[in-house]
């Protein structure tokens, strides 16, 4: 990936959204996802996500959610 630095994003909280690989501006909605399977993050899945690139990527979460879970007790 190339990273590039341009004069608009002074870095402060350094949000970038994991979908579209763009900087979270403020103002901006955005939605922190965590993957039971990346919870920290480095398979690039958990991470925050523009609040309209996450949809697809939520549903996902879902599923997986929906297929790991096991029976209690
Ligand atoms: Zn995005």
């Amino acid at each position: 990936m190339l990273r590039e630095t341009n004069g608009e994003w002074n870095g402060g909280n350094g949000r970038w959204c994991r979908a579209c690989k763009q900087p979270i501006e403020q103002g901006q909605a955005a939605t922190r996802l965590t993957f039971d399977q990346d919870p920290h993050g480095f398979d690039g899945l958990t991470g925050d996500y523009h609040t309209t690139c996450s949809r697809p990527y939520a549903s996902i979460a879902r599923a997986l959610d929906a297929l790991s879970r096991f029976p209690r007790g």
